[in-house]
C-alpha cells in the first residue's frame, strides 16, 4: 500500500459538486476582482471567528507583511518570534525592516511563553506567536505580556483555522490575526489566498487601502500600497470550504486520536498538546531521534511523510548575516532534526491511517 502525505484531490472530491458550482458561478458572473464573492467571504469568516473585520488578501505571507506594515513596524523595531516558525512568519517582519528576536520552543513545540519576557527590550514593538500544527500558542501568558509592556500582538494563524485557547478563537486575541488559505491548510483555496482579521476599525481600513495600491477611490492613492487582492474564484471556493471547516477539523481530530491511541513504539514520541487548547491538527507531528532511518523505513513501506521544518528560520541561508548557530535554540534545533509529519487530511481512508500505525509499530 502507498500512503501519500496529502492528496488534495480527495479533499476536493469530498465537496466536488459545490466547489464546481462556486467556480462556475464566479466565472459566469463576469466580475473577477474585488466583488461580491470576496465581500461575502469576508463577512462570513469574520462572523465565524466573532471579529469585526476580515480583509481578504492574496496570501498568508502578504497578510503578515501587511499586518506589520499597518502597525507601523519599521527599521530598528524588534518583534518577538518563535525560533521554530515557518520562514513566512519571519518574512512578515523583515519585509518591513524589522528585526525578529527569536524565542525557543517549549515541549509542546510552540513558542515558550515563559521565555519571552527576558527577550523584551525598549526596542520591542510586537509579539508574533505562530500557532503551529493546528494548536494555539499559550495566549493567556502572551496576552499578559502584551498588556504589561504595551506591545502589539500579531497572530500567525496560517495553520490553525478554528483552533481555540480557553474557548477563544486563535486570531482574535490581539491586534491582527493573519490567515493563509494555501490549498493544504485547514481552510484552503484552490490557489493562493490569505486574510487578516481584526477588531480595530483603523487597522482594517489601512489594510484595505494597502491591498489595493493604497487607494479606496480609483487613482487616489492615499498611502504607498501593493496589490494583494483575493480573486473572486478563490473567495467562492473559500465560502464552500468555510461551511465544512468545523467538519474537517473534527475529522482530523478523530484521526489524531487514532494515531495517539494506536502508535505504540517507544522510539516514536508524540508531543502533548496544551490542556487549554482545542487543536485542529493541521499536521500530526511525531518526534524520532533517528529521523533519517525512520523516514527511509516508512518510505520503503509506502508511507510518505513530510518534515515541518528541517531548517528553522534563524539558520536559513537568507538570514546567515545574523550569525545564529543551530544550538542557539536547542528545542527548535531538536524539533528540526527529529520531527516527522504523518499523513492527516480530510479524505484519508481509515485503512491507510491504520496501515501507517501498523508500519510505525513494526519499526525497530
Ligand atoms: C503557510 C504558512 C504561511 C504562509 O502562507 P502563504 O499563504 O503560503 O503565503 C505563514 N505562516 C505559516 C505558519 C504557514 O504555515
Amino acid at each position: 500500500m502507498v500512503v501519500q502525505s496529502v492528496v488534495l484531490k480527495r479533499m476536493f472530491d469530498t465537496h466536488k459538486a459545490e466547489y464546481e458550482e462556486a467556480v462556475l458561478r464566479s466565472l459566469n458572473s463576469g466580475w473577477y476582482i474585488l466583488g461580491k464573492e470576496m465581500e461575502e467571504f469576508e463577512k462570513q469568516f469574520a462572523l465565524y471567528l466573532g471579529v469585526k473585520h476580515c480583509i481578504a488578501l492574496n496570501s498568508g505571507t502578504d497578510a503578515l507583511i501587511l499586518a506589520f506594515r499597518a502597525l507601523g513596524i519599521h527599521e530598528g523595531d524588534e518583534v518577538i518570534v518563535p525560533a521554530n516558525a515557518y520562514i513566512a512568519s519571519v518574512i512578515g517582519v523583515t519585509e518591513n525592516g524589522g528585526t525578529p528576536v527569536f524565542v525557543d520552543a517549549d515541549a509542546h513545540m510552540e513558542i515558550d511563553a515563559d521565555a519571552i519576557e527576558e527577550k523584551i527590550t525598549d526596542k520591542t514593538k510586537a509579539i508574533l506567536p505562530v500557532h503551529l500544527f493546528g494548536q494555539s500558542s499559550r495566549m493567556d501568558k502572551i496576552v499578559e505580556l502584551v498588556r504589561k509592556y504595551n506591545l502589539k500582538l500579531v497572530e500567525d494563524c496560517a495553520q490553525c483555522h478554528g483552533s481555540k485557547f480557553n474557548g477563544k478563537y486563535a486570531g482574535t486575541f490581539g491586534d491582527i490575526g493573519c490567515f493563509s488559505f494555501y490549498p493544504t491548510k485547514p481552510l484552503g483555496a484552490m490557489g493562493d489566498a490569505g486574510a487578516i482579521v481584526t477588531n480595530n476599525d483603523a487597522l482594517a481600513e489601512k489594510v484595505c487601502l494597502l491591498r489595493n495600491y493604497g487607494s479606496k477611490t480609483k487613482y487616489h492613492n492615499e498611502i504607498n500600497g501593493v496589490n494583494s487582492r483575493m480573486d473572486e474564484i478563490q473567495a467562492a471556493v473559500l465560502k464552500v470550504g468555510l461551511k465544512y471547516l468545523d467538519d474537517g477539523n473534527e475529522i482530523r481530530k478523530v484521526m489524531a486520536l487514532k494515531y495517539k491511541n494506536g502508535i505504540k513504539n517507544p522510539r516514536v514520541f508524540i508531543p502533548e498538546k496544551y490542556a487549554e487548547v482545542e487543536h485542529v491538527y493541521h499536521l500530526f507531528p511525531v518526534l524520532v531521534e533517528d529521523r533519517d532511518s525512520f523516514q527511509k523505513y516508512l518510505n520503503e513501506n509506502g508511507v510518505r511523510t513530510q518534515v515541518h521544518y528541517p531548517i528553522p528560520p534563524y539558520v536559513a541561508e537568507c538570514y546567515s548575516d545574523w550569525g545564529y548557530g543551530w544550538s542557539d535554540f536547542p528545542n527548535a534545533e531538536s524539533f528540526a532534526k527529529q520531527e516527522v509529519s504523518l499523513p492527516i487530511y480530510v479524505g484519508l481512508p481509515n485503512e491507510e491511517l491504520q496501515y501507517v500505525i501498523d508500519v510505525i509499530n513494526n519499526y525497530r
